[in-house]
């Protein structure tokens, strides 16, 4: 049997800030009114003043706090494992191996940053954190991380979500949580899309434009989210970390490195702690990010400044973006349809660190169906997106009768995720 499993030794206690390694410096978040680069104060009304400062730091190992420590090891390290009955079934002289960030609470790697950010809160006397959800990872990863350190959650869920998963929602409410339907007649954000038709299905830029209002107007609400910002990304390195060490218990090191990408939080969690080692001229790696052809964002987007919402309250980002305006069909996928890239992430594309790819439409189903019957775990749909190209590429490998060692990132299970598997044939095809 192959396994990693010396738990103690491989939780981290630092999360690497990848920053501190960049041979360039990103360009810096603008004021939104202004347009000059944002100062740290700048973030005030928004941010919890902890947080702001994970978000400007430029140490290279930033610890993991006590409380939070002690969440994580309830689920962490998540389970390093090959995927040994994948590669029989595809008959691959390639070594597949996943992360399994499924294994926390709530079920997806939102959780990693969801304690964090909810600790930092509750150490800055705040009440309330205002977030936006698509497909209800993200607003039940922060329910839960809320009611653990003791802070209330107010969840703005894009509408077309808030209808199809009526699982989802009941799961934030049982943590405590308030989820209210975006765009909601409660903001003036909301209700400029909310007058034109009540039954509008939403955008993740539309619900973030209203949690940040309701947290500008109230000054015991801060917002919180989930993916894109820096020390978003940074919090998601234990998934890398671990990993590293988890390989090398199996003797493996992996050339090639996959992740979805929606925000690009999971693929910069995995994928950050071994682009350290090609920036330190030590290793060559591919690094893949998978995105959904429905909502290319690396692949169709274009880099420059842009909001991360759709009515311009929040400061600018330098970033890959399909605009702030733009309503991707109701993709299953729901945690994949985000306008834009982390800036990080953006940055490291532009130099071609990283290999953008565009994946969609049955083939994913048909992958996480595939993942399903061989390794039992039902991937999250964007989970899938990861699994397809990892499966294309041990494809590859055989072809060409090449050994490889691959590296996944299963970012969630999509054990509620039924009827959107149901819609898409239940992988019959695969
Ligand atoms: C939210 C989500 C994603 C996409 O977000 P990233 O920030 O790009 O990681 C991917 N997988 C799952 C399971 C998610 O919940």
């Amino acid at each position: 049997m192959r396994f990693a499993s010396r738990r103690d030794e491989f939780l981290p206690r630092a999360f690497y800030n990848i920053k501190a390694d960049l041979p360039e410096p990103p360009k810096p978040p603008l004021h939104p009114g202004t347009k000059a680069p944002l100062r740290p104060e700048d973030l005030e009304a928004i941010f919890p003043k902890s947080f702001i400062r994970q978000e400007v730091e430029t140490a290279r190992e930033v610890p993991v706090p006590g409380p939070v420590l002690e969440a994580f090891a309830a689920f962490r390290p998540t389970p390093l494992v090959e995927a040994t009955a994948l590669e029989k079934e595809l008959d691959t002289p390639a070594r597949i191996f996943y992360k399994y960030e499924g294994a926390g609470p709530v079920g997806s790697h939102k959780t990693n940053t969801a304690l964090m950010q909810a600790f930092l809160a509750a150490k800055d006397g705040v009440r309330t954190l205002a977030t936006e959800t698509g497909a209800g990872q993200w607003g039940s990863a922060l329910a839960y991380a809320g009611s653990r350190f003791g802070i209330e959650t107010r969840v703005f869920m894009v509408r077309s979500s808030y209808r199809h998963k009526p699982g989802r929602r009941a799961l934030m409410e049982m943590f405590g949580a308030s989820v209210l339907e975006s765009p909601s007649p409660a903001t003036e954000a909301g209700r400029k899309f909310y007058d034109q038709d009540p039954d509008h299905p939403g955008s993740l830029g539309m619900a973030i434009s209203e949690a940040v209002e309701v947290t500008l107007k109230d000054p015991g609400v801060k917002y919180a989210l989930g993916s894109v910002l820096d020390s978003v990304l940074m919090h998601q390195t234990v998934i890398g970390l671990e990993a590293e060490k988890q390989m090398e218990e199996l003797d493996a090191v992996p050339d090639t490195v996959i992740g979805c990408v929606g925000g690009g939080s999971n693929f910069a969690g995995l994928a950050f702690p071994f682009v350290r080692h090609v920036l330190a001229g030590r290793r060559r790696t591919r690094f893949v990010a998978v995105e959904p052809e429905a909502c290319p964002t690396l692949t169709g987007g274009k880099l420059g400044y842009d909001f991360g919402d759709s009515a311009g309250l929040t400061p600018l980002l330098f970033m890959h973006s399909l605009g702030p305006d733009f309503v991707p069909p109701p993709l299953h996928a729901g945690g994949l349809r985000y306008h834009g890239m982390a800036p990080l992430v953006s940055h490291l594309a532009a130099r071609g660190l990283i290999e953008p790819v565009a994946v969609g439409g049955q083939a994913v189903f048909d992958a996480g169906a595939l993942f399903m019957r061989t390794e039992g775990i039902l991937p999250a749909p964007e989970s899938a997106h990861a699994v397809a190209v990892a499966a294309a590429e041990a494809l590859r490998a055989r072809n060409e009768g090449r050994p490889r060692t691959i590296l996944f990132n299963l970012s969630g299970h999509g054990f509620l995720d039924f009827d959107a598997y149901a819609r898409n044939g239940n992988g019959r095809a695969a």
